[in-house]
């Protein structure tokens, strides 16, 4: 577990910044609204992570808040308390080995998963976010996340079937290309329904049948089709 470096969030914020995170940490253990998150390993990666360097400057200050978060071209960073409830809930059954996700956007989310499972995987349709999210890894040393600058709608087949596939965009239904790439005993979160927001719904193989409950509401970016 963390095979990142947490010093590399000094820069400006330093110790502050881990009073900041500790009390995030506090806040998703109960969140007024929301269920707690309650796996202690995803609250100690978040605990360590340096959100503020998945952000702009000029946002930093905000980066500990328990809210989403502008990253440009229209796209957000996650509230921190879905990341972490995604994460939970993908590790609920057992710790996947290898992860898919799907929008990449700050590299965040697959930062977290990075410190908690063998190998990411992460797609992302915008060129100038997944450079930005690439650039963030290698400060972090972390070096089990691969790239790939695509439409990620039908995921990453050449490298499936993956344990886990995570996708951090919204879309009416779930391609059933995707789930020809999750592997037996395998669970895939996605937020589906439409823009005004969405059920999170976790899926389960188990005898090659597909398991289906919801997580609760949330509300995330589209998916969209093509590159930019
Ligand atoms: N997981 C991200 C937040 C995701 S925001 C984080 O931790 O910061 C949703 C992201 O999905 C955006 O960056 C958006 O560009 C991307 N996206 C939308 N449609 C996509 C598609 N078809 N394939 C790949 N990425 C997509």
């Amino acid at each position: 577990m963390t095979r990142f470096h947490p010093d590399a969030s000094v820069g400006g914020l330093g110790m502050t910044s881990q009073r900041a995170r500790d009390r995030l940490i506090e806040r998703l253990k109960s969140e007024p609204l929301r269920p707690p998150i309650k796996d202690p390993r995803v609250l100690e990666v978040m605990r360590l992570m340096p959100r503020h360097l998945f952000i702009e400057e000029a946002l930093a200050s905000r980066a500990y808040e328990d809210t989403a978060l502008p990253i440009g071209l229209g796209q957000t960073i996650s509230q921190p308390w879905v990341v972490a409830r995604m994460t939970e809930a993908l590790l609920e059954h057992g710790v996947p080995s290898k992860v898919l996700e799907l929008g990449t956007g700050s590299g965040y989310q697959a930062a977290v998963l990075a410190a908690l499972v063998d190998q990411v995987y992460t797609v992302e349709r915008i060129e100038e976010l997944l450079r930005s999210a690439r650039r963030r890894f290698r400060k972090l040393g972390i070096d089990n996340v691969r790239s790939r600058h695509e439409d990620g709608r039908l995921g990453w087949p050449e490298h499936g079937p993956f344990d886990g596939i995570i996708v951090t965009a919204a879309a009416e239904s779930v391609d059933p290309g995707l789930f020809d790439q999750l592997a037996e005993g395998g669970t895939l979160i996605a937020p589906v329904g439409g823009s005004a927001g969405q059920d999170l719904l976790r899926f389960r193989k188990q005898e090659g049948q597909l398991k289906v409950e919801s997580l609760g509401g949330v509300v995330f970016v589209p998916l969209l089709a093509g590159v930019r």
